[in-house]
């Protein structure tokens, strides 16, 4: 394609709100145009770049022996009330209603859809195993969208679904996605990693996710330095530690701690180390609906909170702070709370490192007092549950390694569902002998357009974008230096023929415009190769660069075809 004939608007500047890298190339380079909060408009560029990370999608889930549908964005509110997600799924979920004043919601993700699909054509065992899957739009009423394409309202996504007559069968499938899915992101020339996830609002057991190791990634990702084992903050784990320091010797007694409220603070003032007391978090739980409780999380002073592996433990939808004032109006006094002595109608519940906890320090739910010398015995009711972030340095559960963080943008999530929708929405077959059973299901996700943000943050340096070989718009670029240089003009509309008549996708910059002018849209737009055609046509010579600054040579007229050929 001719440059001169196709909308590349180009920019100079990015709107003052970019300040990702993917985010200010992606509209500086004229691919995409912002609408609104959130939304997107793909102009020509983005639009080939789009289809082409769809179609490597495409072409590695139809191999697996996936099945492409195209399901309706406009989805009747009453299958998400039928699956409970329509009050739980929250603010995200946008609900609206037709002139009948029937509700609809434009579709997050479509397991309520997919099942309904199913549901009424598959009846029999023998119509299993099935994976279906769709490549298309997305609503999400995200509460702070934000870096173009990274986390859009309106996006591409890819969503599959398996259907199984076991779990066994389930299992075997999510594995072939796994690999399926590491084919996608090798291809599209991504350093990746397969980490351990929470399942969230998705609900069911089992998840990974494919995070794109950025330093601008939203998500913090734990890795051990000496083994494979990754997992998402959320979904952490690490050996138990146990503090080497002596524990401090007290008999239980109550204390007169003036003033003293922080960790830092109590650890001083005691000389002990965090490890020994007992750290309290009051949160406000929100729950399906109205319902909300007071919490408070009980771990160790040495850890922190995290807070989705909190919500998990309680089952609730969402944790928000409380003033001190609230506090106090339940009687509890911010700084000297802890498990002793607690007032009614306040949901506990302990970190499991503090089970057959001893020697330990907290809090004595009165103002200026702490309890030393506490042995803890727990309820048999008590929740007791992993609510810690894992810290750098943490040993890895499986070799002992250290644990370290590093940043992922994530881009795709596979989970082992079981029958968390299958059953509310009575989607059932005929077994073998007859009998009727949910469908055991897999759904497995990949952010599409937020792919193409993940592709620049990890490939782009301060001129633009560089799109790896399988996600650039063009194979290469022809660049004619003076166009008013008939020769040259001649040379380089040849070379554009030619490479278009060995399939190869070129863009001929033939532009009327200064040199230095042109190789700075190329380089902001970030085509892998491009071939300089300048001055030395008299000689019979033209130029051969690649974007990343690996190549830049010169090459005989006669043999440049090839010489394309072979490194696109
Ligand atoms: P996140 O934690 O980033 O919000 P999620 O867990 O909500 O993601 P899933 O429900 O698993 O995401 O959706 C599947 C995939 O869709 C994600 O892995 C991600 O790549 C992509 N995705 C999710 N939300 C967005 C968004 N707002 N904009 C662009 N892509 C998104
Ligand atoms: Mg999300």
């Amino acid at each position: 394609m001719k440059f001169s004939n196709l909308l590349i608007p180009t920019l100079k500047e990015a709107p003052s709100d970019a300040t990702l890298p993917s985010h200010i190339y992606l509209i500086r380079g004229g691919f995409i145009q912002g609408v609104g909060s959130g939304l997107y408009n793909f102009l020509p560029l983005g639009k080939m770049v789009l289809d082409r990370v769809r179609n490597v999608v495409k072409e590695e889930l139809d191999a697996s022996g996936a099945q492409e549908v195209s399901l309706g964005f406009v989805t009747p509110a009453s299958l998400w009330v039928e699956s409970g997600r329509f009050e739980k799924y929250g603010k995200e979920l946008l609900r609206f209603k037709d002139r009948k004043d029937n509700d609809f919601v434009l579709g997050p993700t479509h397991e309520e859809m997919m099942v309904n699909l199913v549901k009424q054509s598959v009846k029999s065992y023998k119509q299993l195993p099935l994976n279906l899957y769709q490549i298309n739009l997305k609503f999400r009423d995200e509460i702070r969208p934000r870096f173009g394409l990274m986390r859009g309202r309106e996006f591409l996504m890819k969503d599959g679904y398996s259907f199984h007559s076991s779990e066994e069968d389930m299992k075997r499938e999510f594995s072939l996605m796994e690999e399926t899915y590491k084919k996608i992101f090798t291809r599209l020339g991504l350093d990746f990693r397969v980490v351990d996830a929470d399942s969230g609002a998705i609900g069911g057991t089992g998840s990974k996710e494919f995070m794109v190791l950025a330093d601008s990634g939203e998500d913090t990702i734990v890795v051990c330095k000496s083994c494979d084992y990754g997992a998402n903050i959320e979904a952490a784990k690490s050996m138990p530690y146990i503090c080497e320091e002596e524990a401090p010797e007290a008999n239980f007694a109550k204390f007169n701690t003036p003033n003293v409220k922080t960790i830092d603070e109590l650890s001083n003032f005691f000389k002990v180390n965090p490890y020994y007391l007992i750290k309290a978090v009051a949160k406000k739980a929100l729950y399906d609906g109205e319902r909300e409780e007071i919490v408070l999380f009980f771990l160790r002073g040495s850890d922190e909170l995290q807070e989705t592996k909190a919500l998990n433990s309680i089952n609730a939808n969402d944790l928000i702070d409380i003033s001190s004032d609230e506090l106090e109006e339940i009687g509890l006094v911010a700084g000297f709370m802890g498990p002793l002595g607690l007032p009614n109608n306040i949901k506990i519940v302990f970190d499991n490192s503090l089970i057959g906890g001893t020697h330990l320090i907290c809090g004595a739910n009165e103002k200026d007092y702490h309890f030393v010398g506490l042995d803890l015995e727990l309820d048999k009711d008590a929740i007791v549950d992993d609510i810690v972030s894992v810290k750098e340095g943490d040993k890895c559960i499986h070799c002992g390694g250290n644990l370290v963080y590093t940043k992922g943008i994530e881009v795709g999530h596979i989970f082992q569902l079981g029958t968390r929708y299958s059953q509310p929405l009575k989607a059932e077959f005929l077994d073998e002998n007859g009998k009727t059973k949910p469908f055991v299901m897999g759904t497995y996700g990949i952010g599409v357009s937020r792919l193409l943000a993940a592709i620049i943050e990890q490939h782009h340096d301060e001129k633009g974008c560089i799109w790896t070989k399988e996600s650039s718009p063009f194979d290469v670029c022809v660049i004619v230096s003076n166009a008013k240089d008939e020769k040259q003009n001649e040379i380089a509309l040849k070379i554009y023929h030619e490479l278009k008549a060995k399939n190869i996708n070129s863009l001929f910059d033939d532009r009327n415009e200064r040199f230095g002018f042109k190789m700075k849209d190329y380089e902001l737009i970030g085509v892998p190769y491009a071939v300089i055609v300048g001055k030395k046509v008299e000689e019979g010579v033209v130029e051969i660069v690649s974007r990343d600054g690996n190549i830049a040579k010169e090459i005989n007229i006669s043999n440049i075809i090839e010489a394309v050929a072979e490194i696109v």
